[in-house]
């Protein structure tokens, strides 16, 4: 059942469907060479089996014919054995492998010809419908694009996307899909960025604008900064992401391996019984093929391929089967705040200096923001900007500390931070009123210069996700935030959280140690964070989600789930994806199981010849791949 690889991966191994540490896609042109090969053997076998039936003077023909067939089909098998037998990884072949010869050695020539032709054309099936559930992965990594256009001084070069690096200058035309991520310095353009997040409304991007790799460009033409290699950008990450995440083995997988070490010996056992007692070494042979593991081996990783791949194109990026199976688990949901549950566009509102001028203070605030990526840096040198303040400082030196940013800026020390930051640092504050809003303090050189109020509201989408999750069964649902003060519990309250679940002023590293808490009480955790100031929190966590982080490497690393879309709205899509995925794995290996059991009962008393057995074993197997590939067919979600 196992052929040398005949597409075009260039993996060196030998090729087996079966196998799941081999998830490759095999190439069209592979699957109609041996559509081809596979009729040439079926109408082989049927004449065969014809001029057999028909009368004995044929005997020599027949044989002939099925020593064709056998060699063509059945060569592969053995060699396939073999070497995973001297390599000592053991494969589905060899019991396959048994079966053949103890035909060919009881001259039953065609069953064993009939044998291994059922089994290649299972194979090829099988092979089709495996592509199937690999095929949202695959044209993941089909939508990579192979070329770029480069500016060089006045000339436009087409090159390999790999031969763009940081810092060059690339023209994307209209129709071109973005080869890196880049910025836009010339030009506007709606860009598609469904490839990314799953999102089809086209998004428009003007000078200045972010665009990312992947992104098809509708209408403009558009001068774009390399901001990263290719290999480093956001469409490289995912198929990256992506395809190492359909070949990571999920636990189920792991304790699969582990029982078919003992299988093999198990089947020839129950052989060996079956040919002492009946004395029909037929009924052996058909034991032999009904009871090949294949529907077994591959209950897992066809359900994760076909879930992960889904989950990709839907802005999803799963980094491995195993966060898939966790969701099942999960009892406790840990919300950030800032960044998560709110802060789509986090907005400065006010500013109250104390013995400066409100300029200074946006100021000094945004020289020190302006090397952060936090929300709250991104509102004050948006503020900033429209001031028409100009942020340049010599020798900035920042340190962000999870709770502010402490930065030297010609000589001066300016921190931007929370009440507990500034007084942490020696700085007495003056607090003013704070109507519930979100607000941050500066200090400059040992003295207070003032507060920022922002406002940071609440994501739209944020209730009826936690209401969706509360609804799947998961009771406790809480928020863990750097933030303190009259903003968290206002945001608490729009969001329903229940006031003992909220945590607030927890430094990124106290965030850690509640989930560790958590998890020490037998509690399996999933923490959603943005990535900013959460990383050893959604690395901690059993499921780590980051969310609309496209361009966030910190986050696409830390996390094991990444949310490309803004927001929360694919949560409760990814919770339910994960959820049909286990019953998923679980009805394919009860199926796999069961028929297997069957069969071998069935085989065992005679009531199963092993041509009608390899038919069985295959129809198992191509029921598992179908199964699975229902869930890369599109549900319809409330949010
Ligand atoms: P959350 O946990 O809600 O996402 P963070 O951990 O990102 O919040 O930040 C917690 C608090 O630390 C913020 O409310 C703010 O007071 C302060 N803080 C963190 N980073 C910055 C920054 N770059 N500039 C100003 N304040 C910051
Ligand atoms: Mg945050």
């Amino acid at each position: 059942m196992g052929k040398k690889c005949q597409c075009n991966c260039q993996c060196n191994e030998q090729c087996h469907n079966h196998d799941p540490d081999h998830n490759h896609v095999h190439s069209e042109e592979s699957f109609h060479r041996q559509l081809l090969i596979t009729v040439f053997v079926g109408i082989l076998t049927i004449i065969a089996v014809i001029l057999e039936n028909s009368s004995s003077e044929y005997q020599v023909p027949v044989i002939v014919l099925s020593i064709v067939v056998l060699a063509i089909t059945a060569f592969p098998i053995f060699k396939e054995a073999v070497v995973g037998l001297l390599n000592g990884k053991r494969n589905v072949n060899e019991l396959v492998s048994i079966a053949i010869i103890g035909c060919i050695l009881l001259s039953e020539f065609v069953v064993a010809a009939e044998v291994a032709v059922i089994l290649t054309i299972g194979e090829l099936v099988e092979s089709w419908a495996y592509a199937r559930s690999g095929r949202d992965i695959r044209k993941i990594i089909e939508g990579n694009p192979v070329y770029g256009h480069k500016i060089i001084g006045d000339t436009i070069e087409e090159v390999r996307v790999s031969e763009i690096i940081k810092g060059d200058l690339v023209l994307v035309r209209p129709g071109d899909v973005v080869p890196v991520d880049g910025t836009v310095i010339e030009g506007r353009s709606d860009l598609d960025e469904s490839c990314l997040t799953g999102e089809s409304l086209p998004v428009e991007k003007d000078v200045s604008d972010k665009v990312y790799s992947g992104s098809i460009n509708y209408n403009g033409t558009l001068k774009i900064r390399a901001d990263a290699d290719a290999e480093d950008s956001t469409l490289g990450n995912i198929v990256k992401l992506v395809s190492e995440a359909g070949q990571r083995r999920p636990p189920t997988m792991l304790m699969i391996n582990r029982f078919s070490r003992y299988y093999s010996p198990v089947i020839l056992i129950i052989a060996a019984i079956v040919i002492l007692l009946t004395r029909d070494p037929i009924r052996a042979v058909t034991v032999l093929v009904v009871a090949c593991p294949c529907a077994l081996l591959l209950a897992t990783p066809s359900a994760v391929i076909a879930a992960v791949g889904y989950a990709a194109k839907q802005g999803i990026l799963v980094k491995g089967g195993e966060f898939l199976e966790a969701c099942q688990n999960i009892s406790v949901v840990l919300f950030d705040k800032t960044g998560t549950l709110t802060g789509g566009n986090m907005e400065v509102s006010a500013i109250d200096p104390y013995n400066c001028s409100e300029e200074e203070l946006l100021f000094k605030a945004g020289i020190a923001e302006s090397a952060s990526s936090h929300p709250i840096a991104k509102a004050i040198i948006k503020e900033c900007k429209k001031t028409g303040l100009n942020l340049i400082c010599n020798g900035e030196n920042v340190m962000d500390s999870g709770l502010g940013i402490r930065a030297v800026c010609d000589g001066s020390i300016i921190l931007v931070g929370s009440r507990q930051f500034l007084s942490n640092n020696g700085i007495s504050i003056r607090e003013g009123s704070t109507n519930g809003q979100m607000k941050i303090f500066v200090a400059c050189d040992g003295r207070f210069l003032g507060s920022i109020y922002l406002n940071d509201e609440i994501r739209p989408e944020s209730f009826d996700t936690i209401e969706s999750i509360r609804k799947s069964g998961i009771s406790k649902i809480g928020m863990v935030t750097g933030d303190s003060g009259d903003s968290v519990k206002k945001i608490a309250k729009a969001a329903g959280l229940l006031e003992s679940m909220v945590r607030s002023g927890v430094l990124p590293d106290e965030k850690c140690h509640i989930i560790e808490e958590y998890q020490k009480n037998g509690e399996k955790v999933c923490y959603i964070g943005d990535g900013t100031n959460d990383g050893p929190a959604l690395a901690m966590a059993d499921i780590g989600v980051a969310i609309g982080s496209r361009s966030d490497t910190v986050a696409l690393k830390t996390s094991h789930v990444v949310l490309m879309r803004e927001g929360l709205s694919r949560l409760p899509m990814f919770f339910d994806l994960g959820r049909r995925t286990n019953h998923v794995i679980i009805e394919n290996l009860v199926m796999a199981l069961v028929f297997s059991f069957v069969m071998i009962i069935a085989a065992s008393v005679g009531l199963l010849p092993p041509a009608l057995g390899a038919v069985g074993h295959q129809i198992a197997t191509v029921a598992v791949l179908f199964n699975s590939v229902r869930l890369s067919v599109k549900k319809s979600y409330t949010l």
